[in-house]
C-alpha cells in the first residue's frame, strides 16, 4: 500500500459566492455574521465572499432559503 504524504499546506474551505435568494429579516440577520462578509448598509444587504469563513451561520439563522453560501475546496498543488 502506498502512503500518501501529509501536504505540507493544508486544504482550505472557501466561499465562492454567498447567494441572496429571499428577503433577509434585518433584525434577525444583521448581527449574525462573524466576519461582515453578510452585512447591511443602510438597509441593504452587502456580500463580501473573500471575508467569509463558511461558518454557516447565516444560513443556519435566516435560513437556507434566503441564504445560500456556495463553498469549494482550496488545496495545495
Ligand atoms: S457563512 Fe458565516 S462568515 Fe460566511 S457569510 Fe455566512 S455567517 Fe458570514
Amino acid at each position: 500500500m502506498a502512503w500518501r504524504r501529509r501536504p505540507e499546506k493544508p486544504c482550505t474551505i472557501v466561499a465562492r459566492s454567498i447567494e441572496v435568494l429571499g428577503d433577509l429579516d434585518p433584525e434577525e440577520c444583521s448581527s449574525v455574521c462573524p466576519t461582515d462578509a453578510l452585512r447591511f448598509d443602510a438597509g441593504r444587504v452587502v456580500v463580501e465572499p473573500g471575508l467569509c469563513t463558511v461558518c454557516l451561520a447565516c444560513m443556519a439563522i435566516c435560513g437556507p432559503s434566503r441564504i445560500r453560501v456556495v463553498s469549494d475546496w482550496v488545496c495545495p498543488d
